[in-house]
């Protein structure tokens, strides 16, 4: 049979041949002699035990050396049988040692995908494998779990099913460091439940929208991702393609199980990179893709030269990636946004205000000596930005160098010196493109929201960045690890209830032990009054405060108090200086807090803001701050709040950035909760980027 699974070109990397079968059998093995014992280079090697003695064993290793070591350094191997083993959790010794070979076996027989209870694990390839095919999909397709090698798509047909069957929202959660391959299996996650979803019924199929642009809405639920990959995703040195933000995309479908539209949540966009790039990597991938050149009038209409390298703020470090060409990307880009029926405006928008930071990044300032005061030293690239935001270059410039400022109950115009100029202009920067990026993903959002549609469960993706241990440990990693302790502990909970389901149902007696439990320490730790979250928001109030007053009211309330909160271990050879350390569930990380409070605040030019808010001929730049109040609106609407009832709530620049993260991991933690999880680990190979 041509149509078989056996004969798909995917199959050899999913399914293990019968000579792999037969040399598994074949194996000689004795469970009392063979072992596998640590190796520096190898990670474990395979041994036999030629004596034991006391506590001690002497070993041949499979490269014929004599070691003598500890019994219990000795791990047991698994029977031949297991070779390969599809399922680790079925493994009857179930140590490091035998669940790295395997891991590694599979790997290199090319077999990325393995399941570990009830995790599906995944090693990236590094390579283009023919497993995602139209083909394999649909031999997948209505399959249960162990009737099929272990596929992404075997776990993402489980939650389509399960969807349909017991009527509850499910969700997929893709986890691993950077470069693990989180994203490419987000994307395969998604095209799956697409093509699943359209299949049900031809609606799927069906143009969305009308008007000249736009695709089914199986295609813009795909192609929703090349427009946030080209303003979302950069070059760093652990990888080409990195997402700078987490997001959770929810696929929606009908009660029978049709695809009912999607939308998109998105957490921790990295901001700085849109000023500063460290050796070796990119800002995000649109401003490479605007200079490619691909559209010939595009920099003339943006006041841009061709010169990449004049432009400060995207040119810091690398300029190009290898085996990436911005002129093709900028096509997929531009591709991307007529199947999501973008207009031209808006596309349009999207590329003024990403050359118009590019500008502000050349304005210069200067300070004469014995002054305090800088002023605008030229306005040419001002008068460019000034084109591409819409607004009057001197009033941004005047903003920017003599903002109003309250004192006591007058507002008036306060000189600002060169270093606080220059924190404004990239402060601004900063957050016109985080604002630029929330548009984008309501944008995404309303194309994806096909009304006629019924939506009755989701399935939602959640791609995020895994645990952090750097050297230098800051502000974002100290969220990212606190996002991923509770992930973790949403993961030992679930493990939990469904071991006690099972017990229920085969009567054992039991003691109730919360494995979630294990991480609530350190979670509250983080984020209880008092805490390390809560302190900094505190601090950030406090006049005159500093890094180190917040570091020093830390260690007064937890230090020698508390099992998680850490002194940092004095630095070994060139590791970076560090406060304090947390003791979280996967290492002891040691943070800096340098500039902790300064990120936590956040500070914006309201000046600079109000020109832009409301002086703008760009439709974009006016919706990006329409739900910003300056402190000056915010005061006036305090004054007349009495008998106007105008208030608009809290105004946005009362929140710290902290205030923020935590409301969006609470939905998402509530979310969460209201779904069956499903969990994907992925793991890097090597460094390199090799397969
Ligand atoms: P980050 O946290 O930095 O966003 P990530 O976990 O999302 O990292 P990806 O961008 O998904 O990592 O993967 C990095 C690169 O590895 C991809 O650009 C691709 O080249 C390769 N890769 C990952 N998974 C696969 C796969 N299944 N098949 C082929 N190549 C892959
Ligand atoms: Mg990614």
């Amino acid at each position: 049979n041509p149509d078989a699974f056996e004969n798909d070109p995917g199959y050899p990397f999913l399914a293990i041949s019968r000579e792999m079968k037969a040399a598994a059998t074949s194996r000689p093995f004795d469970s009392k002699k063979n072992c596998w014992i640590a190796d520096p280079e190898e990670g474990f090697v395979a041994a036999e035990i030629k004596e034991t003695k006391g506590d001690m064993v002497t070993v041949i290793t499979a490269r014929g050396n004599e070691v003598t070591l500890k019994k219990e350094e000795a791990q047991e191997m698994n029977p031949p049988k297991f070779d390969k083993t599809e399922d680790m959790a079925n493994l009857t010794f179930l140590n490091e040692a035998s669940v790295l070979t395997n891991l590694k076996e599979r790997y290199a027989a090319m077999m990325i995908y393995t399941y570990s209870g009830l995790f599906c694990v995944v090693i990236n390839p590094y390579k283009r494998l023919p497993i995602y095919t139209e083909s394999v999909i649909k031999h997948f397709m209505g399959k249960r779990r162990n009737e099929m090698p272990p596929h992404l798509f075997a776990t993402s047909d489980e939650a389509y099913r399960n969807m349909v069957q017991d009527r509850e929202n499910q969700s997929m959660l893709i986890t691993g460091e950077s470069g693990a391959g989180k994203t490419e299996n987000t994307k395969k996650v998604i095209s799956y439940f697409a093509i699943v979803g359209a299949t049900q019924n031809a609606a799927g199929k069906e143009k969305a929208g009308g008007g000249a642009k736009g695709g089914t809405l199986e295609e813009q639920i795909v192609q929703t991702n090349p427009v946030l990959e080209a303003f979302g995703n950069a070059k760093t040195v652990r990888n080409n393609n990195s997402s700078r933000f987490g997001k959770f995309i929810r696929v929606h479908f009908s009660g029978s199980g049709k695809l009912a539209g999607g939308d998109i949540e998105h957490y921790l966009l990295e901001k700085s990179r849109v000023v500063r790039q460290a050796q070796g990597e990119r800002s995000y991938h649109i401003f490479y893709q605007i200079m490619s050149g691909f559209d010939p009038k595009l920099r003339e209409k943006l006041q841009l030269t061709n010169d990449l390298k004049y432009y400060h703020f995207v040119s810091q470090a690398e300029l190009t990636i290898e085996g990436v060409n911005d002129k093709e990307e900028m096509g997929l880009t531009q591709e991307a946004f007529d199947i999501m029926g973008f207009e031209d405006w808006e596309t349009e928008c999207l590329y003024k205000n990403a050359a118009g930071m590019m500008h502000m990044g050349e304005m210069k300032f200067k300070q004469r000596p014995r002054e305090e005061q800088a002023e605008a030293d030229g306005d040419e690239d001002a008068k460019n930005a000034g084109i591409c935001f819409g607004v009057d270059a001197e009033a941004f410039l005047k903003a920017l160098t003599k903002p109003r400022v309250r004192v006591g109950t007058e507002w008036v115009n306060k000189g600002q010196n060169l270093e606080q100029v220059s924190w404004a202009v990239s402060g601004l920067a900063k957050a016109i493109y985080a604002r630029m990026f929330h548009w984008l993903i309501r944008r995404c959002n309303k194309t994806l929201d096909a009304k006629a549609m019924e939506r009755k469960y989701f399935i939602g993706v959640l791609d995020i960045a895994g645990f952090e241990i750097f050297d230098f440990n800051s502000f974002e990693q100290l969220w990212i690890n606190f996002v991923n302790e509770k992930l973790q502990q949403f993961f030992n909970h679930h493990m939990f209830v469904l071991e006690q389901e099972e017990y229920k149902r085969e009567g054992i007696q039991w003691t109730f032990i919360d494995f979630g439990l294990d991480l609530q320490s350190c979670i509250e730790l983080i984020e209880k009054p008092l805490g390390i979250i809560s302190m900094l928001d505190e601090e950030c109030i406090v006049p005159k405060a500093t890094d180190m007053t917040y570091v020093q009211k830390l260690n007064d309330q937890h230090l020698g108090k508390h099992p998680n909160f850490q002194k940092p271990r004095p630095p070994k050879g060139k590791q970076a200086e560090a406060h304090f350390a947390i003791a979280h569930y996967a290492g002891i990380v040691r943070y800096n807090a340098t500039n902790f409070l300064e990120k936590n605040k956040d500070p914006l030019n309201d000046t600079a803001v109000a020109v832009l808010k409301n002086g703008s001929g760009n439709q974009l730049m006016l919706d990006i701050w329409e739900d910003y109040q300056t402190q000056e609106e915010a005061a006036l609407a305090a004054k007349d709040g009495g008998g106007g009832g105008k208030k608009k709530g809290k105004s946005s620049s009362f929140m710290t950035v902290s205030m923020i993260y935590r409301e969006s991991l609470n939905n998402l933690m509530h979310m969460l909760h209201q779904t069956h999880p499903h969990f994907i680990r992925c793991i890097i190979p090597n460094e390199k980027k090799q397969s």
